[in-house]
């Protein structure tokens, strides 16, 4: 079945709101084996909203809306329904009085102009909402419109309480289902040579995305039930991972430095960091992940090699190797953990440009990991623009501290 959502409101279109209710409901209706075809977006003007809402009834089952449901003028949605479907709106005197309820409770005065929103059609029936704004649910010629307000939370509690059940009932539990696979290490046509005879099959279906931690694999599979569109992701998810295991860091939510996290936390190991080039955002992303306060004892931000040589760093070091080499990067992580006392010390330096620098390359990246027992360190060259680099830095040192510590036992 076809579907496709309409959000109303100029200030969409002005760029003053982001349409987050459509990425909402997009990531909820292939749970119901439904596939999106279309989302637009149309401002508070009940010509252009009939035209688009024509348009997605020539083409679609089931077309889902959110906004304009509110009392005032601009809201139109309900007009525009009316006029899609030529019916005449009615004051529902049971809805009225619904309405003037929710006022009553709140102690205040119902403003006129509210009765609007207990104005219904003869094919509509009412999806009671959590505000003042109730939805509608329409039949006709085998199409489904569903019509919702666009508060993203009166919005999701009606979807969730109301809409999704219902339509769940009418769809006959088909599913889909998706689980996504985060690698790094490997470009993205790399990846896609490795896997490229999965990337055929229609189900399990696989896309390939280049994210900013690295490459994602998304494999998405239909069945008639959760258990039966599993059961095909986890086979294709054992394919993928036969290959790129090596490079297969974590899953759906998971982030580096949640995974990292945890390791340090199984392990009972600290972690601290001692960054050049990246000005902090190694620590910063470290301490993104929640709990990081357990395992993370902190980071040396140490720009210059004054700063550098001012934490510990011997100038003699910087004049015969330079402030972006191994050596560096080497000292660097021993700092981090005998200053901050931390079992686990992470050196970082490199060229993020915009020009070269002692002779290296924009994108030259030196990594070490220090954990008392000796060093593992990778000089890295990433294209990209500043930011990028710093990314792609802070993320092959959580990747290389990962598998570090997936290796070996790191202290005794
Ligand atoms: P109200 O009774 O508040 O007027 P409504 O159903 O008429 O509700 P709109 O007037 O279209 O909805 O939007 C109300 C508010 O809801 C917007 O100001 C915005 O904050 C939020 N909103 C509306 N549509 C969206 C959307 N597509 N994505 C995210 N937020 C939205
Ligand atoms: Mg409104």
């Amino acid at each position: 079945m076809k579907a496709e959502i309409i959000s109303i409101g100029t200030e969409l279109l002005l760029g003053e709101i982001i349409d987050t209710n459509s990425a909402y409901l997009a990531s909820r209706l292939p749970l119901l084996g439904l596939d999106l075809h279309f989302i637009s977006t149309v401002g508070d003007n009940q010509q252009r909203l009939v035209k688009t809402l024509k348009q997605a009834w020539q083409r679609s089952d089931i077309i889902i809306t959110t906004g304009g449901l509110g009392p005032t003028e601009d809201d139109i949605t309900r007009e525009a329904v009316a006029e899609l479907v030529d019916e005449e709106l009615k004051i529902d005197p049971t809805l009225a009085q619904e309405i003037q309820n929710v006022f009553t409770k709140y102690g205040l005065e119902m403003p006129p102009n509210n009765i609007k929103q207990a104005a219904v059609i003869p094919s509509a029936q009412v999806i009671p909402g959590r505000g003042t704004a109730p939805g509608w649910w329409l039949e006709q010629d085998g199409r489904i419109i569903i019509v919702m307000p666009g508060p993203p939370r009166e919005m999701q509690s009606m979807w969730e309480k109301q809409v999704f059940p219902k339509l769940q009932q009418r769809m006959r539990g088909v599913v889909i289902i998706s689980r996504t696979l985060k690698t790094f290490g490997l470009s993205e046509s790399k990846v896609d040579e490795l896997v490229n005879p999965f990337l055929t099959t229609s189900n399990p279906s696989l896309g390939i995305y280049a994210k900013s931690d690295g490459i994602h694999l998304r494999i998405a599979a239909k069945g008639h039930s959760v258990t039966e569109a599993q059961e095909l992701i986890a086979q294709r998810e054992a394919d993928i991972r036969a290959i790129l295991d090596d490079y297969t860091w974590g899953i759906d939510s998971d982030t580096l430095e949640s995974i990292v996290g945890a390791l340090l936390m199984a392990k009972g190991l600290s972690l601290a960091t001692m960054e050049s080039c990246t000005g902090g955002l190694l620590a910063n992303t470290i301490t993104n992940a929640p709990g990081s306060s357990t395992y993370f004892k902190g980071g040396l931000v140490a720009y210059t090699d004054k700063a550098k040589t001012a934490f510990g760093t011997d100038a003699q070091l910087i004049s015969q190797y330079g402030a972006i080499s191994a050596e560096l990067a080497k000292a660097m992580a021993t700092i981090a953990r005998e200053k901050l006392g931390a079992a686990i010390g992470i050196g970082l330096t490199g060229v993020t440009g915009p020009t070269e620098s002692e002779g290296k390359p924009i994108g030259t990246i030196f990594i070490s990991i220090d954990n008392g027992h000796g060093q593992q360190s990778s000089t890295r060259n990433y294209p990209g623009n500043r930011l990028q680099v710093k990314q792609r830095a802070v993320i092959s040192a959580l990747f290389e501290l990962r598998r570090i510590l997936l290796q070996e036992e790191p202290c005794t």
